[in-house]
């Protein structure tokens, strides 16, 4: 039986996604930004919170991880690299390490950038994965830790991974990236469509994720920075991938 997924907004703009095995009857929570919404989840759904798999130490990511874990007991995983600034692991995981919950391959992902020990959810025979504030439809997080050379490598362990394999963010920021990234690579007519997609998933008030990784590829530019048709409107066609990666970042944070 395939997983099930329940995606919902908490706070103003952060995805929180609940993951439940119909078989085991294990459900995992993917942060924790939020108590409310979380619990407002669980009742709908009926699901019991098992596991919260945590991706990094920012707090509209793991407010409610206290509050949840006095009332659920879930088993609480996060990255190894981050432990001195969560509370409340009960298990720590770094690069390429691989988990199991309840039948269910989890590999870990360490993609350091947004902060220095992020790390992204790949469960590869669902073919999900789980990336936080790493990567955003059409985007990348703000880079508060590492540097764009670093983040650009992030990537590129992240466009690695099969094509259909469907992509919940952080955040939606969807739209406001689409508009940025239609600026530096204006002839994308695969992102040209999107964008027109996505604003009128917004106005419907409809979320625009979860994404794919094949999508990405062909809309996102981060993803893009070895695309000559994206160097060439940069005045860059001889920039190594992570120069174009700093610019676009650059870019993105004066828009
Ligand atoms: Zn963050």
């Amino acid at each position: 039986m395939p997983l099930e997924i329940e995606q919902f907004m908490a706070r103003s703009d952060n995805f929180c996604v609940l993951v439940h095995n119909p078989e085991s009857h294990s459900t995992i929570c993917i942060d924790a930004p939020e108590e409310g919404p979380i619990l407002a989840a669980l009742e709908r759904t009926g699901w019991n919170l098992t596991h919260i798999l945590i991706t990094h130490h920012h707090g509209d990511h793991v407010e409610a991880l206290k509050p949840l874990k006095h009332r659920f007991t879930p088993k609480v995983t996060g990255p190894r690299g981050e432990a001195g600034k969560i509370d409340g692991l009960d298990e720590l995981v770094g690069d390429g390490d691989a988990i199991s919950i309840c039948d269910e391959p989890i590999e870990i992902i360490e993609t350091p950038g947004h902060t220095a020990g992020h790390i992204c959810y790949f469960f590869p025979k669902s073919k999900l994965l789980f990336a936080a504030d790493t990567l955003f439809a059409m985007g990348c997080g703000r880079l508060f830790e590492k540097s764009p050379a670093d983040m650009q490598k992030s990537f590129d362990r992240l466009a690695a991974l099969p094509d259909d394999t469907e992509v919940y963010c952080g955040h939606e920021y969807t739209l406001a990236n689409a508009r940025f990234a239609i600026t530096v690579d204006p002839d994308n007519e695969a992102l040209r469509q999107r964008l027109r997609t996505v604003e009128a998933q917004r106005q419907a008030g409809e979320m625009t994720l979860p994404t794919t990784i094949g999508l990405e590829k062909q809309t996102n530019p981060y993803f893009r920075t070895s695309d000559p048709a994206l160097k060439n409107a940069l005045g860059m066609v001889d920039a190594s991938p992570a120069e174009v990666f700093a610019e676009i970042r650059a870019r993105k944070d004066r828009f």
